[in-house]
């Protein structure tokens, strides 16, 4: 009977995560996992990478970063409600961890790390950070990595299993291990499609507009990401990778979305 209920609850899911705005981003998607079993999976990631970065002496270190890092993210959370109501009131969480990885990412639910690496090999402007920071948060209210996880779990062990999985997460609590095992596996390991960066792409341009942010730096990030890479790959190309046409895509959508910037931009 319970096994029953999962299966028609994991079925039930197929619809659109945010609302439709002048990003137009109105795909229907499939989100057989539940929404509140992908945020406890990243929850517990990420105080994994918490725990991990703390103990190696790498979190926070640099309190002028973590300052600026944080006014970027706050005033990009400001405007998220207009993607979707409930996200304003997400446990939303910001850390930089020290490291010479040229990256960030932002959780299911709201968790935001950004490595130091990105903000000091690309020598990144406020508006180039606010661009890859609101790229990754549009990620987290798309639910990308949750659409990732339903189907992978599913691929690999079929609806039944997978419901039997989640049927039994719900009595025993030490599962909860495993589960952290999981999710950190699914939400590093599965790249993003590319609808679902191209989602990221236009959803990110619109938040960093609306916070007043430069639309437009999205492009000067994108070529010097581009230059880093003769150097060596910077970690966030190698899972966003850069090419002309995205470049051109990224500028066309700058230039429709620059009014909201223009009425925003002293915010
Ligand atoms: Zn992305």
């Amino acid at each position: 009977m319970r096994l029953l209920f999962v299966i028609l609850i994991l079925l039930s899911g197929c619809a659109s995560t945010t609302l439709n705005t002048d990003s137009d981003v109105t795909r229907q998607q499939l989100l057989l996992l539940p929404n509140f079993i992908a945020n406890s999976m990243a929850v517990d990631a990420y105080k994994e990478a918490i725990r991990n970065a703390e103990k190696n002496n790498k979190l926070n270190n640099n309190i002028e970063e973590l300052e600026r890092v944080t006014t970027i993210s706050n005033k990009l959370i400001d405007e998220v409600s207009i993607f979707r109501e409930d996200a304003k009131e997400w446990k939303w969480e910001i850390n930089v961890e020290d490291s010479e990885e040229v990256n960030a990412y932002c959780m299911p639910g709201g968790k935001i790390m950004v490595y130091s690496g990105l903000i000091k090999k690309v020598n990144a402007t406020d508006d180039e950070l606010a661009a890859v920071i609101g790229h990754e948060i549009s990620h987290a209210l798309r639910e990308h990595g949750r659409e990732r996880m339903s189907t992978a779990l599913v691929q690999q062990v079929g609806i039944i299993g997978f419901a039997a999985y989640i049927a039994e997460k719900g009595i025993y609590t030490d599962a909860a291990i495993q589960a952290v095992a999981l999710g950190t596996t699914l939400f590093f390991a599965l790249p993003n499609s590319r609808e679902q960066e191209r989602e990221a792409d236009k959803i990110g341009l619109e938040l960093t507009a609306r916070a007043g942010y430069n639309p437009m730096a999205a492009v000067s990030l994108w070529r010097k990401m581009s230059e880093l890479s003769e150097i060596k790959m910077p970690e966030f190309l190698s899972t966003h990778p850069s090419n002309e046409n995205r470049i051109k895509d990224l500028s066309e959508q700058a230039k429709k979305i620059k009014p909201l910037y223009e009425a925003n931009k002293n915010k």
